[in-house]
């Protein structure tokens, strides 16, 4: 059997419907290089969402390969959660404390492998501050509407997208939800909960799969200043804003606010290999250290935490970033990108919004069906419809015939092309979207 066909009857596909699946199979990507991808068929298509987001180096990078190589011929991994270490995860802290913000104050690092055991790993340390100090019964998290923050278990309670709660549910009283902007609500619910019931509020500092959704200015000040009236840790999760996608290293030095704990993975290894890491400012970590009870461990291993070759691989990605000055590139580049956008479809009278910073962009089209809050909710799902209006779905096909993958969230399109683009393949995505638009 051919592998298409191997594909349909023994993988699964976690955004297509299962029927679809059946019936269409899926498209077998065999190379790439730079922002492009090469199908089994021949085909080349621009990787215009960087596979999920993540590869910010772009395809084809020899140095990744060599750095694995070398590590695995060496020691591919041995694990760290006795008193074993290696020497790739250590050099990768190094390298993260050098790279984030010196305000930051984080300062120690576990890794893992996907972004949601990273956000899990700050909500137990989490936990384990506040037990630490007396507060056992600090249990709930606060995230935002429409956040992401992955599928295991907790990292979906925190998840606000309705469509992904359909086969389990989250326990409505451990995790609880507020609008993205309300600094009310937020102090609302905080005191209506009782606010020693709660342990961590987490944001991305962009919502990325809710559309890319830039927050006014203050927005994460002032949530951190009321957290830290209230005693509750911030995690900001940037799993897909770190590592130069919006033009800086770390999303949060836009804003100059600096959180209690930091998740990062996807442009942390460009994609190359699986890994993850959860960054924990020195005031946690130095009281949970010196206060925890003897006897009492971190209790959080993974088999393959702090893995050699996944970290000699971050290695090779951040000095790939940083000898193709790749933040710099994004942020010059993503500007570009988002006045074309704003110029190109000035006069499209279906476009409601165009947002964006360094390379990641989303456009917001006005809804042609439902009213917008069904997009993500219940009605759609019933509707069989999976998460997009339907002309953000149609966009997206009309630029996929033309060569760009770009996908559809909500009544959004959303377009985060690898850091090495160019201005001219900047240039050559625009009219691309221009065209597709003409033909939706
Ligand atoms: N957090 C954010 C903001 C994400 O976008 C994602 C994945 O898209 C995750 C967490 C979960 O990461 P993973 O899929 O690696 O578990």
């Amino acid at each position: 059997m051919k592998n298409l066909e191997l594909d349909k009857s023994l993988l699964t596909h976690a955004f297509v419907e299962p029927r679809k699946t059946k019936l269409f199979g899926s498209q077998e990507v065999v190379s790439g290089k730079g922002i492009k991808i090469k199908l089994s068929d021949g085909r080349e298509l621009i990787d215009g969402l960087s596979g999920l987001w993540n590869i910010n180096v772009g395809h084809g990078k020899h140095e990744m390969a060599e750095a694995a190589h070398k590590q695995m011929k060496k020691l591919p991994f041995y694990p760290s959660a006795f008193e074993y270490t290696t020497e790739p995860p250590i050099k990768l802290a190094q390298k993260l404390i050098k790279i984030l913000p010196r305000k930051s104050g984080i300062s120690k690092f576990t890794f893992g492998l996907t972004g949601s055991d990273a956000n899990e790993t700050a909500f137990r340390l989490a936990r384990m501050y506040h037990t630490i100090r007396g507060e056992s019964k600090r249990i709930k998290i606060i995230s935002r509407k429409y956040s992401y923050h992955g599928f295991t278990k907790a990292a979906l309670g925190a998840t606000r997208i309705p469509l992904y709660h359909l086969w389990e549910q989250p326990d409505p009283s451990l995790y609880l939800e507020v609008s993205p902007y309300d600094l009310d609500e937020l102090e609302d619910l905080i005191i209506k909960e009782g606010p020693k019931t709660i342990s961590i509020f987490i944001v991305e500092p962009i919502m990325a799969n809710g559309g890319v959704h830039i927050p006014p200015k203050n927005y994460l000040k002032e949530a951190q200043k009321i957290c830290n009236k209230y005693g509750i840790l911030m995690v900001f999760d940037e799993v897909i804003t770190a590592f130069g996608r919006t033009g800086k290293w770390f999303c949060m030095e836009h804003y100059d606010c600096y959180p209690d704990f930091i998740s990062l993975s996807k442009g942390l290894t460009s994609g190359y290999l699986p890994l993850s890491v959860t960054g924990i400012s020195s005031k946690i970590w130095e009281e949970i250290e010196d206060k925890i009870p003897p006897g009492l461990i971190f209790a959080n291993a993974l088999t393959t935490s702090n893995h050699a070759t996944s970290c000699a691989v971050a290695l090779a990605n951040i000095e790939l970033i940083e000898n193709e000055n790749l933040v710099e590139n994004s942020r010059q580049q993503g500007k570009y990108f988002l006045s074309q956008l704003k110029a190109k479809f000035k006069k499209n009278s279906m476009v409601k919004e165009i947002r964006g910073l360094g390379l990641m962009a989303g456009i917001n089209w006005k809804n042609n069906r439902d009213a917008p809050e069904n997009y993500m909710g219940r009605k759609k799902i019933l509707a069989n419809r999976v998460y997009a209006n339907e002309y953000s779905i149609n966009f997206v096909s009309e630029c996929l015939k033309r060569g760009l993958i770009v996908r559809p969230v909500g009544p959004n399109t959303v377009v985060a092309p690898p850091l090495c683009t160019t201005k001219k393949e900047v240039d050559e995505i625009v009219a691309i979207m221009v065209e597709s638009s003409k033909h939706t």
